[in-house]
């Protein structure tokens, strides 16, 4: 198709692709790129359209893979997991729910399910939980369309660089068509989600994430009010108590949802009233308990549209920054009604996975999109970087290469990988070039 317009999620990127397609098989997108190639058009594959940067913005050729979803198998695997290989444009909603018929689950979900399995996991999107991975963690092959058009199956046993590199492969190396998921037996979580103080949460912090499978917390900006969630894992035959249908849709609907968006219209045109309002947001959102399908109390709805940013900095860190920002706020004129985010994920050994190589602690801050972020985000991003944090691949930040190659060990060898399987920058965009050697 061409004439195209695609935007992403969060409305702040758009792209006028030469052309935009979505191919039914493996072949004909074989023959996209191909043809591609040959006319020297680079090509971007989008997923769902979740990354608020420009990762998945071309003005060649735009390929969605929405046409190449479903479970393709589902065998034993060796440490007892099962592996499930899914087609690359499989959105985690739909799998999920799949696999709950299956009796299986996905280990851990960030907090919506709206991205493709492709999409997710070539950013490092995570969760919470500071036993648990990112969803990339999961991965136990992957099947990769290369700008020759070869398929190649790469996974720790077999092309294992390309593994290491294309896990959270930030879209530079190739298409990636099959994903192979170590998935676990299903469970259930029980939920319980409290309100509290920043000095109290941030005081028994190491006990709060070390004593529940899955810890996270919002903190109000220009309050000591925070609402923290703990979900604890149980067999998926636990007698299930969800929220009633009338409960979900004020706390989740109208709460977080639909007053929300008037709450941040308000502060959009009385800025000097957002601390009140952080206030009456964080008493609004009080206790309640329940426990659900895995997936359901991962995953909740998000209309409100707004920008963030968000740093894995070393766990040990998070009070330091999150006292800085606090600071940071207090001295200048910036107002924000956003909740920051704070969740923990594990370590990892994949080689740009934000939480490569050490526990880490994950801080989101949002803005509403009709406000200007940049003031906000700039300082948070310098407080971050002081810790030696790192950003999410689909979250905004303004690093560069000389400053990625700092900050990820195998940041020269991702890029020696890319110049072995994409030596003519097929897969390139602007995102790329400013974060990746030439
Ligand atoms: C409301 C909201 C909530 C979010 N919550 C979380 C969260 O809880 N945790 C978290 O970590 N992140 C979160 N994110 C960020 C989101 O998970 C990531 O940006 C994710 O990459 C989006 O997936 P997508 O399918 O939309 O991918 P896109 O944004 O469409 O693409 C992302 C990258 O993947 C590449 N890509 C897509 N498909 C393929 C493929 N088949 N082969 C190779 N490369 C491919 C694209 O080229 C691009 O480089 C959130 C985003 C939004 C908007």
């Amino acid at each position: 198709m061409t004439g195209h317009t695609w935007k992403n999620w969060a409305g702040n990127q758009i792209a006028r692709p030469a052309e935009y397609l979505a191919p039914r098989t493996i072949d004909e997108l074989r023959s996209v790129v191909l043809r591609a190639a040959e006319s020297g058009l680079r090509v971007k594959c989008v997923g769902a359209g979740h990354s608020f940067t420009s990762i998945a913005v071309t003005d060649g050729v735009q390929v969605s893979l929405d046409m190449l979803y479903g479970i393709e198998s589902v065998v034993p695997g060796a440490d007892g997991s099962t592996l499930v290989t899914v087609l690359a444009g499989t959105r985690l909603r739909e799998l999920t729910a799949r696999l709950w018929d299956l009796g299986l689950a996905m280990t851990n979900l960030g907090d919506i399910d709206s991205q493709s399995v492709a999409g997710a996991i070539s950013t490092g999107t995570h969760g919470t939980g500071a036993r648990f991975g990112g969803l990339a963690t999961q991965v136990r092959a992957l099947e990769i369309l290369t700008a020759d058009g070869q398929l190649i199956n790469c996974s720790a046993m077999f092309d294992t660089d390309l593994f290491d590199a294309a896990r959270v492969g930030i879209g530079a190396l190739g298409i990636i068509t099959k994903v192979t998921l170590a998935c676990e037996p299903a469970f259930a979580l029980h939920a319980v989600e409290a309100p509290a103080t920043l000095d109290g949460t941030l005081a028994h912090l190491d006990e709060s994430v070390s004593g529940v499978d899955h810890f996270e917390f919002y903190w109000f900006p220009h309050t000591d009010r925070v609402l923290t969630k703990r979900n604890t894992r149980l067999p998926a035959d636990t007698p299930l108590s969800p929220l009633g249908s009338v409960r979900a849709y004020i706390d989740d609907e109208l709460l977080s949802n639909t007053v929300f968006e008037v709450v941040n219209r308000a502060v959009t045109r009385f800025p000097r009233a957002t601390p009140r309002i952080n206030m009456f947001s964080a008493r609004a959102l009080s206790a309640r308990e329940f426990t659900d399908r895995s997936y359901r109390v991962f995953a909740s709805s998000r209309t409100v549209r707004f920008r963030e940013m968000e740093y894995a900095v070393p766990a040990e860190s998070t009070t330091y920054v999150l006292r800085e920002i606090d600071r940071w706020l207090e001295s200048s004129a910036v107002t924000v009604a956003f909740p920051v985010e704070v969740r923990f994920a594990a370590g990892d050994d994949i080689w740009l996975s934000t939480a490569y190589g050490r526990d880490t602690a994950y801080i989101a801050v949002h803005q509403y999109h009709r406000v200007d972020h940049r003031e906000y985000f700039d300082a948070v991003e310098a407080i971050a970087r002081s810790v030696g944090g790192r950003p999410h691949w689909g979250k905004l930040n303004s690093l560069r290469a000389e400053e990625f190659a700092g900050t990820y060990e195998h940041f020269d060898d991702f890029c020696d990988i890319r110049d072995k399987f994409d030596p003519d920058r097929l897969f390139d965009n602007e995102y790329l070039q400013q974060r990746l050697r030439k």
